[in-house]
């Protein structure tokens, strides 16, 4: 169905491939204050007081990002009441390559593959609840952890640090601004159910390259408002229909109501029993659908 892969090796990865490329220069250590848009460009004033010119500011800096706020685009959203606590833990048996999400009244319990005898955890509870378990030792918060998870791995010990994240929905209400495309969490930040955060990063980024590229050969400016908007009607439906997908979803199984219960036990029952369903669930779920940008389905532009 997929592939699980640590964040740690992705962005070493990342990292990688921008020293090896000689057109990209790295500026590390550095934070973005404030962006100049003109007719021609765009200048970038760095904490340090050093600037940077280009046609086009590409703004990739999260859920709260200040490339948006600065280009005076808002934001759409709203909070979960959630929180997620999120660790890493090796356990005794295998789990087989399996991941495994358990649906709570609190919200989802993700249980997700690593090498080895080893899982991530993504753990979602009432924001009180999750503040109360935050503030546990370790030793208590992997009684509570053994408890949602029961005994299907066998011991589980923690490994490593346990980190917090308040969960909620931002959609930047434009995705691009004079001279500025924003991607990744910057346009949509999602609930972490479905894990597609990355994979709808990965869409923007594919057919942002794709759009400037083929604006780039045939001439035009690539940080020109009307080519710009040929990514934000690419991308932004797309995104919007499934951040609210996955915000129907949430809402749905972060739920004890028996009659919501009932619809949501029919509802996998069916796309359970019908295969040609379950990998239509699947291909969506793994990024595979819709008006796939070039690079995403292994071609050149
Ligand atoms: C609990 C949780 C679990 C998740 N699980 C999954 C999962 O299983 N699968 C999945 O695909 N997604 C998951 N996600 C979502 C995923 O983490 C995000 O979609 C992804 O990290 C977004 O990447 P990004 O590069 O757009 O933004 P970010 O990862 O937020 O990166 C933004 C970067 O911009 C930098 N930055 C910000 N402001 C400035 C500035 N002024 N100057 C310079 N730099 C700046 C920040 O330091 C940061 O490095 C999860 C999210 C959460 C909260």
């Amino acid at each position: 169905m997929g592939f699980m892969l640590e964040d740690r090796h992705l962005r070493r990865a990342f990292f990688d491939a921008m020293a090896a490329e000689p057109n990209i220069t790295q500026v590390s250590g550095e934070t973005v204050i404030a962006q100049m848009p003109d007719a021609s460009g765009i200048t970038v004033r760095l904490a340090s007081g050093r600037t940077l010119s280009a046609r086009l500011l590409i703004g990739c800096d999260g859920r709260r990002s200040g490339t948006a706020e600065r280009a005076g685009i808002k934001r759409t959203g709203w909070g979960y009441g959630q929180t997620a606590l999120v660790c890493a833990i090796a356990h005794e048996q295998p789990h087989n390559g399996i991941a495994q999400q358990f649906f709570t009244p609190g919200g989802p319990l993700a249980i997700l593959p690593l090498p080895d005898n080893r899982s991530a955890i993504v753990w979602s509870e009432a924001d009180a609840t999750a503040k109360t378990i935050s503030a546990l030792d370790d030793e208590a918060y992997m009684a509570a952890l053994r408890q949602r998870v029961g005994d299907y791995l066998g011991a589980l010990t923690l490994v490593g640090k346990r980190f917090t994240y308040p969960l909620n929905l931002t959609l930047a209400n434009a995705f691009v601004a004079e001279r500025v495309a924003l991607v990744g969490d910057a346009a949509h930040g999602v609930h972490p159910v479905a894990g597609q955060g990355l994979n709808l990063g990965l869409r923007d980024v594919g057919a942002l390259a794709e759009v400037l590229i083929e604006a780039q050969r045939r001439g035009e400016d690539i940080g020109a408002l009307d080519v710009l908007e040929r990514y934000q009607r690419w991308r932004r439906f797309d995104s919007t229909a499934l951040a609210l997908g996955m915000d129907a979803v949430t809402r749905l199984f972060s739920n004890d109501n028996p009659v919501l219960r009932f619809g949501r036990d029919l509802g996998l029952g069916v796309v359970n029993a019908l295969p040609g369903l379950r990998r239509r669930f699947i291909r969506e779920a793994a990024g595979l659908t819709g008006d796939l940008p070039r690079l995403l389905q292994g071609r050149q532009i």
